[in-house]
């Protein structure tokens, strides 16, 4: 009896606890839309500390440089980062309606992100690698829209983002996509990794499933052990071309990438 009186107290503090901080938070928090501004980046936000936002924007910076030389990235301009409290004022900002997704990039120069914590979300991930994520995905739309842009302007026809929105939804490979930010922001961890492996899948089943998200990154790992990190850019210009870039099949490449992460993981 003892006991259960001590581990309801405990769990009766804990929930106070846990809605004080929330509403502490709630409270403390920049209310009114702030912008932050650094050599890069535009970062607007909301609803969240200052620290917090001057946080995202330390790490973008830091991994300004490293990111869009390993990628091969040409000029890029300033980038506008949206970050939001909650996952209603991220569907709203975005205009992704019932999405459950914590990250946007929208072109070259935007992108959204929910700031995840204990307070909104289930199992919070990390707001800053998301933020790292992101930019990655800005990289790679500067890099392929300028490298497009240069042939239409030679050719001179049409209509420029109608063109390329269409070549990309159909040419660029989503699993790509994804793997390369993943990489880029670190975003990895072994528990993720076996689960997603188990269900066997290529990476044509990839493109249209969320496991990405947990065997992404070793992809990206395989390609820069094994062909090195130079191969990264020409395979972003090449739309992953694996047979020519890498010289190997897809389903030999599949092949090595399982075998190599039944290895390291
Ligand atoms: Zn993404």
């Amino acid at each position: 009896m003892k006991k259960l009186k001590v581990i309801l107290l405990v769990f009766g503090g804990l929930i106070i606890t846990y809605f004080g901080v929330k509403t502490f938070r709630g409270i403390s928090v920049v209310d009114k839309l702030t912008e932050l501004r650094t050599d890069h980046f535009v970062i607007s936000y909301q609803g969240i500390y200052k620290e917090e936002a001057q946080d995202i924007a330390d790490n973008l910076e830091e991994n300004y440089d490293r990111i869009r030389t390993n990628l091969n990235d040409p000029d890029h301009d300033t980038i506008r980062v949206f970050v939001h409290p909650v996952q209603a004022a991220f569907n709203k900002g975005t205009g992704l309606l019932n999405s459950n997704a914590n990250g946007v990039s929208r072109g070259p120069n935007e992108f959204h992100l929910l700031w995840t914590n204990w307070f909104n979300s289930i199992f919070p991930n990390d707001p800053v690698k998301t933020a790292i994520h992101e930019f990655t995905h800005c990289v790679q739309l500067n890099i392929l829209i300028k490298e497009e842009y240069k042939k239409w302007r030679d050719a001179d026809n049409g209509d420029f983002d109608k063109m390329f929105e269409e070549k990309f939804i159909k040419e660029y490979p989503q699993w790509f996509w994804e793997a390369i930010c993943d990489y880029e922001a670190r975003i990895v961890n072994s528990i993720s990794v076996k689960y997603g492996m188990k269900k066997n899948l290529t990476l044509k089943d990839l493109n249209n499933s969320n496991q990405i998200y947990n065997v992404g990154f070793t992809i990206i790992e395989y390609i820069v052990e094994k062909w090195g990190k130079d191969k990264l850019p020409i395979l972003i210009t090449s739309y992953v071309d694996i047979k020519t870039v890498l010289g190997v099949s897809e389903s030999d490449f599949e092949k090595g990438w399982v075998t190599f992460v039944d290895e390291k993981y």
